[in-house]
């Protein structure tokens, strides 16, 4: 799956695809269901799911972790947050504020919308909470892929 608009996944996909990027190797199905408190069947077809669209790759033992197309689309979700986020504290939210209220609604923004912020905002080096990266998509000319 290409990252393409940023807008194919729910917002649970999302959470869990910055969690594996936080991580940073396989992680077990039990851990994901601690960690987000959700049924451990649940999770596993969710993984299913994410597999299925070619971002995790299944590790015996059942666990996962991120495909190479997975670590991109997962720095591309990290961005977006903190982009969304730096934005908000422009106009008036303290750091945490701006955090958990982007957590509401960063899965509706689409990649050509971040695109655009980040060059718009001189492609910063920091966000509120942690680094923000560039790719060709922001750092381009910012037009829609054709
Ligand atoms: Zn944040
Ligand atoms: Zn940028």
């Amino acid at each position: 799956m290409e990252i393409r608009d940023g807008l194919g996944l729910s917002p649970r996909k999302v959470t869990y695809l910055k969690y594996f990027l936080e991580r940073g190797s396989t992680v077990k199905t039990n851990d994901l269901a601690t960690r987000f408190d959700v049924d451990p069947s649940t999770i596993t077809k969710t993984l299913n799911e994410l597999s299925g669209a070619g971002l995790l790759i299944l590790a015996p033992y059942h666990g996962a972790s991120l495909s190479p197309a997975g670590q991109l689309y997962a720095a591309f979700l990290v961005k977006r947050h903190r982009i969304l986020a730096l934005a908000l504290t422009h106009y008036g939210l303290s750091d945490e504020e701006a955090c958990t209220e982007v957590s509401r609604f960063e899965s509706l923004v689409s990649k050509h919308t971040i695109d655009r912020m980040c060059q718009a905002m001189g492609h910063p080096s920091r966000g509120v909470c942690g680094e923000i990266t560039h790719d060709t998509g922001c750092l381009g000319n910012g037009r829609r892929p054709s």
